[in-house]
């Protein structure tokens, strides 16, 4: 089992060499394809974003069965995500789980659209932006809400604390393994700009 302490330190160092552009793991493709076939032991669960520009593996510079990865807009943690993380947790026996939200985040920005009244969502947008919603409307009653880009940093990193939150707090599963299994849940953000992966605890 690769603990939590080493996973992120991993996670650190491939994101180093993502931003120096001395990315590794291409070549190893094929041979750890065959390696893996018949099992798996991922070094972290990563809940991001679907957003095309944060490619989790590439990001963090990790290979094949690095990395059990949820996609979802805007990193919302709803039943079917702490499902997920309980699965790679409980059979995997994955140590590490990292909510990677990311700078201008498009489903943060119309969360925070729809708390203006600029735009209204879908009755489907509306399942991801309610779930967003809690963390950030706070927010709107600070001096934030005259800078739309200052109130959309702050927004994210809200919603990056709250899916962390809900994972430690969601799920017994989660909770006892965070008591006495080893379990780390961190929070961290992506610079769409320099490339650079932030934990924020
Ligand atoms: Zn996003």
């Amino acid at each position: 089992m690769i603990s939590a302490t080493e996973a992120l330190q991993r996670l650190r160092d491939g994101n180093r060499r993502f931003v120096d552009g001395d990315r590794s793991v291409d070549t190893m493709i094929q041979a750890r394809r065959v390696d893996f076939a018949a099992r798996q032991e991922p070094l972290a669960v990563i809940l991001g974003c679907s957003d095309s520009r944060v490619p989790v593996e590439v990001v963090f510079d990790q290979g094949f069965g690095d990395l059990f990865v949820i996609r979802v807009a805007g990193n919302i943690v709803a039943p079917s995500q702490i499902g997920s993380v309980e699965f790679a947790v409980e059979r995997l026996g994955t140590r590490l789980v990292v909510v990677l939200g990311h700078t201008r985040c498009g489903a943060v920005q119309a969360t925070l659209e729809d708390l203006q009244q600029k735009q209204s969502q879908s009755w489907n947008m509306n399942s991801i932006v309610s779930r967003i919603r809690p963390s950030v409307e706070g927010l709107l009653a600070t001096e934030l809400r005259r800078d739309f880009n200052g109130l959309v940093h702050q927004a994210v990193r809200a919603n990056i604390r709250a899916s962390v939150s809900h994972l430690r707090h969601g799920s017994q599963v989660l909770e006892q393994l965070i008591q006495d299994g080893g379990l780390h849940v961190v929070g961290a953000e992506y610079s769409l700009e320099t490339g650079v992966v932030e934990f924020l605890d």
